[in-house]
This record gives C-alpha cells, sequence and structure tokens, in this order.
C-alpha cells in the first residue's frame, strides 16, 4: 500500500451505504478504499445472473421519502441506471387479488438492480474478493487484515457498513461502545427463493396479463416479482423472486434451499384465484440471507442518529442503523461520509 495511506479511510462493505459514505469522502477530495467480501459491489442490491435471466434475491425495488435521496435518485437517472418499476403492484389475499394503488414512486435498477451500485462504484477504489477478518492498531492507525492473512494499510478511519452482527466481530476488540451499539441492532434474516419456467404463467381473472410484483398476506410468503417484465430484460422468459416472511425465515434459518423454495411455491400455488395452475419450473434455487432486515425498534433509532462512531477513528453506518431500506442505508452511508468530511475540513 501506498506511503500516503495513513491519510485514507478505508471502508468495510461496499453496498449502498459503504459507496454513499465513499462517494461523499471522494466528492470532498479525500481519499477512499473500500473492500468487499463478494466479487463485486452491491451487497442486498445485488442481483443473480443465471445463463437465462437475471433476478434480484434483496431489494426488488425502491422508494423515495427524503429530498436529500431524491435529489442522489435524480443524478441515478440521468445516469439511466433506474426505471419506474413495478408499475402494475397487486396484493393477493386467500385468491382474491387486488391492484396495489397508492403514490408512492418505486423504482428499480435496469437493466438490473446492481447497476445502481455498479454505478456509485464508478471512479472508486473497491478491493472485492477480500474479507476483513480483524482490525489492529489503534486510533489514526488500523490496519485490515483480510481473510487470506494479508493487511491493508495503515488508515486513519476505518469506516463498517456491514450488518451490525458483522461489524460487532470487527469493532468488538477495539471499542466497548461501537460494540454495544452493534448488540442492540437486531438484523432478521430472510430466505429469497427463484424459479424459471419455460412456459409464462397463465392470465389471472381480472388481473393485468403484466402484472409485475405482489404483496401476499401469507406466513410463509411476503412478496413475489417477475423478473422478466423488470426494465431492460424482456429476452428471459418466466423467472420468479419469492421472498419469505421474516418469521418464518427464522423458523427455518438451517432448512435446506430445496425445502425452502418448495414451501414457497407451493405458498404461492395456494395464493392464486381457484382453477390456475403454475406450469412446472425448469430451475429452482433459494438464498438465504442471515442479516437480511434490521429490527430497527430494538435499539438504532433510539439515538437520534443514523450512524455510529467514535474518537478512534472507527465509524458504523448501514441500514441498520436507520432504518429497512434502500434511502435508509444510502443516507446512512451519505451523512457518516459529510460527518467526516467536515470532521476534516
Ligand atoms: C430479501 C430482501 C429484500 C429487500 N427488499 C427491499 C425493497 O424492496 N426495497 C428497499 O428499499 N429495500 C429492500 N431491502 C433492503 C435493502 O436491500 C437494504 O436496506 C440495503 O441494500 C442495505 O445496504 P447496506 O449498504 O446497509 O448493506 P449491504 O448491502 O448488506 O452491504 C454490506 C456489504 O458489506 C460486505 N461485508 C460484510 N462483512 C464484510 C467483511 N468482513 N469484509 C468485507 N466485506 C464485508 C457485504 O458483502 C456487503 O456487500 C431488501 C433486503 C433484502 C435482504
Amino acid at each position: 500500500m501506498r506511503s500516503d495511506s495513513s491519510r485514507h479511510t478505508a471502508i468495510i462493505g461496499a453496498g449502498i451505504a459503504g459507496l454513499a459514505c465513499a462517494r461523499a469522502l471522494n466528492a470532498a477530495g479525500l481519499p477512499v478504499i473500500l473492500f468487499d467480501k463478494a466479487r463485486g459491489p452491491g451487497g442486498r442490491m445485488s442481483s443473480k445472473r443465471l445463463p437465462d435471466a437475471t433476478l434480484e434475491l434483496g431489494a426488488q425495488f425502491f422508494s423515495i421519502k427524503e429530498a436529500t435521496f431524491r435529489r442522489e435518485v435524480a443524478e441515478w437517472r440521468k445516469a439511466g441506471c433506474i426505471a419506474p418499476w413495478p408499475t402494475s403492484l397487486w396484493s393477493a389475499d386467500g385468491g382474491s387479488w387486488q391492484r396495489h394503488e397508492d403514490d408512492l414512486e418505486r423504482l428499480c435498477g435496469q437493466p438490473r438492480m446492481s447497476a445502481v451500485t455498479r454505478h456509485l462504484a464508478d471512479g472508486l477504489e473497491v478491493v472485492a474478493d477480500t474479507r476483513i477478518e480483524r482490525l489492529e492498531g489503534s486510533a489514526g492507525e488500523w490496519q485490515l487484515v483480510d481473510l487470506r492473512g494479508e493487511r491493508h494499510g495503515p488508515f486513519a478511519r476505518v469506516v463498517i457498513s456491514a450488518p451490525s452482527p458483522q461489524a460487532h466481530a470487527l469493532v468488538a476488540p477495539h471499542d466497548a461502545t461501537l460494540a454495544a451499539a452493534c448488540e442492540a441492532v437486531i438484523q432478521r434474516p430472510c430466505w429469497s427463493a427463484w424459479a424459471l419456467f419455460e412456459a409464462p404463467l397463465p392470465a389471472l381473472p381480472g388481473v393485468d396479463d403484466d402484472w409485475q410484483a405482489v404483496r401476499l398476506n401469507d406466513p410463509r410468503l411476503r412478496f413475489v416479482t417477475r423478473n422478466q417484465l423488470k426494465p431492460g430484460r424482456s429476452e428471459q422468459g418466466e423467472s420468479l423472486s419469492l421472498l419469505a416472511n421474516l418469521a418464518w425465515s427464522e423458523a427455518r434459518l438451517e432448512d435446506s434451499p430445496e425445502t425452502i423454495v418448495e414451501a414457497l411455491l407451493e405458498a404461492f400455488q395456494q395464493a392464486l384465484p381457484a382453477g390456475i395452475q403454475l406450469p412446472a419450473p425448469s430451475a429452482l434455487g433459494a438464498h438465504r440471507w442471515r442479516y437480511a432486515q434490521p429490527d430497527v425498534f430494538a435499539g438504532g433509532t433510539a439515538v437520534n442518529l443514523d450512524y455510529r462512531r467514535s474518537a478512534s477513528g472507527l465509524a458504523l453506518c448501514g441500514d441498520g442503523w436507520r432504518g429497512p431500506r434502500v434511502e435508509d442505508a444510502w443516507l446512512s452511508g451519505h451523512h457518516l461520509g459529510e460527518a467526516l468530511v467536515a470532521d476534516a475540513a
């Protein structure tokens, strides 16, 4: 690592929160390097690419509440990496389907959700495939040690944007206050299944033929989306994402993916109007998100800050510090980045 690296900020996690923080630092001319254990940036906004289809198993869309995020999203729109979706959203309860109508604008990445995080990562230094196992050092002189035993640093500051249990493992040996903050934020798990079909789903009576997403009132399954109807994916065939309820996922955390996808497909079959049969799937799978969604009532919002930091130069951001949505994660990272820039001024 270069000798001037002691001025750098290291960010562990290149999901949307880590990237938002990095961009705020970068925009102010402060050097920053991101590390992620995955093959690329994205985290829970990444997309799964199969030979015949691209699917999202994490965030399906995002919405906007805050003006700061609205301004950012306008930039993404200009860059062409997002589009409105879903525009045909339904609710299903006991076989009865109703159009879901509200004033919320919903958007997704195009041609895949990860287009947003790829766009944000553009021009930033992202070290992928690098799981940070531990931190060494002290204030202003932090070293990152990865799974292979390689050292990175020294860094003046380390931002950890990983979900709170993973952040806890990194900060606990160095900072009792940040560790206690992590313990107060519970991240709940979620199973996400996917199913490809050679034939399209049959038409449903009274429902748009090209319905895009449905919320379900079922203890197993909460949301189903049709990936081929997301912007920029018209080439792929019928491809569903099936998101499980959190309590159901918690109770089945150690089940096999095969059992999970079978149960979620059965739940979806039961949510279809009477007499409608799902075609036979051609490929199936399921992904377990161990830390899918923060339970913000457990602690994160009690202190009115959407990030945490300490005098040691360690800081925490991510959805756990604000709320369970893409916007929350972005705002958390962005606000932390702004605070670090103000410190450096
Ligand atoms: C199934 C599901 C559905 C969702 N649906 C929606 C939705 O429809 N709308 C919405 O707004 N939000 C949704 N969300 C929530 C949204 O995806 C998240 O709030 C947001 O993406 C979190 O971003 P983040 O940057 O805080 O965390 P993450 O995206 O989890 O980023 C953390 C990063 O840290 C990396 N990391 C962790 N530990 C280490 C380590 N030791 N070393 C290196 N790297 C590490 C991970 O690889 C990851 O890339 C959904 C989430 C899930 C799981």
